[in-house]
């Protein structure tokens, strides 16, 4: 038998990873509320990014988007609930340059995408008078395009094919600039791959971004004219994905984006420049953490977020407030046991 060991390996190091998340996710609220330092929440903002929202399990199930961010609806506004009586103002990016409050907790609410689903969550903050920020990925907007990695996820998940198996075809794409991407659905999936099954996997239409974009509650941002992942681009591909998503955002809205959320979360010093060149002021990445608010400047300032999950507000909430979230806890005591391991392997060598 030829026993595979890197693949094995894989397998032992994808199940300590989740039941060493779902551990910590029980610690948390018994071990986090010793960690927090109220004085340290004040002066710190949390961005959150969501997708979309089910409005059921049951409509989670129908398996039309890849389900592993979006909340509940009835989760979101628990959410927002969890935030405001811990004492946090919720903001748009705009506040951080005409200047906050001292010693105040901030939390700013961000929709990567434009999908269509997450329209309960627009009529939630606008009830409240929250602000919430919209990254848009104009293409799919303009065609009525179903986002890629969904094409892969509801195809993938009808063939019977696994979860880990769909999140490698899904990562490998990443790798690719747009044309081959669409190459390869069309190749795999067929053309018309790309029409929505229902409300749920579909983008916003033209009229529905003009409609979401007269809130006054509302901020519309740049998410790339073709969701990409900008990392994999040159100068001139790089330009060319951010103005034309501004022309159409313009043309829908009548107005220039200052934000932008880098798709994927990948962005480097080359991008980061161009993006300031091109006049937005705030880059929103998926760095996770917390940030700390300054003084405004001229300067294009870089947000780090924290993504959502189906979790219960009551559970992942402490984590949020220490900017932090399972995994990242995992990933980081996973990170200390290797260096202690490392260091206690080097003090036996040298002592040999
Ligand atoms: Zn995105």
């Amino acid at each position: 038998m030829n026993f595979d060991k890197y693949r094995i390996c894989e397998i032992i190091k994808d199940k300590l990873q989740h039941y060493g998340t779902k551990v910590i996710s029980k610690l948390g609220p018994v071990v986090n509320p010793l960690l927090i330092n109220h004085k340290k929440e004040d002066n710190h903002l949390l961005i959150f990014y969501f997708h979309g929202l089910f409005e059921s399990m049951n409509q989670r199930a129908l398996n039309h988007i890849d389900p592993q961010h979006n909340m509940l609806v009835n989760q979101f506004d628990e959410f927002l609930d969890y935030f405001l009586n811990h004492g946090y103002k919720f903001i748009k990016s705009e506040d951080l340059l005409t200047g906050i409050e001292e010693n105040q907790r901030y939390a700013m609410i961000t929709f990567d995408d434009g999908y269509f689903n997450s329209m309960p969550a627009w009529e939630i903050t606008n009830k409240y008078k929250i602000p919430g920020i919209y990254f848009l990925t104009t293409s799919n907007i303009i065609e009525n395009k179903s986002y890629w990695w969904d094409i892969v996820y509801k195809y993938r998940h009808k063939q019977g094919n696994s979860l880990e198996a769909i999140g490698k075809e899904q990562s490998f794409l990443k790798g690719f600039k747009h044309p081959e991407i669409e190459k390869y659905i069309i190749q795999n999936f067929g053309i018309k791959s790309f029409e929505p099954w229902s409300d749920i996997d579909r983008p916003f239409s033209p009229d529905e971004v003009r409609y979401v974009s007269e809130s006054p509650f509302s901020t519309i941002g740049n998410h790339t004219h073709n969701h990409a992942i900008l990392t994999n681009y040159e100068e001139e591909g790089i330009k060319e994905e951010i103005m034309n998503s501004n022309k159409i955002l313009f043309e829908l809205t009548g107005k220039l984006p200052n934000d932008i959320a880098f798709p994927n979360g990948n962005y480097n010093k080359q991008i980061l420049e161009l993006t300031e060149q091109l006049g937005f002021r705030f880059a929103f990445t998926t760095d996770p953490g917390k940030n700390r608010i300054r003084p405004s400047n001229k300067n294009l300032i870089c947000l780090k977020r924290l993504m959502t999950t189906t979790t219960d507000i009551k559970e992942i909430g402490s984590f949020y407030r220490l900017g932090a979230n399972p995994d990242t806890v995992y990933s980081d005591v996973k990170g200390q046991v290797t260096f202690l391991a490392k260091a206690i392997m080097l003090m036996r060598v040298m002592r040999k």
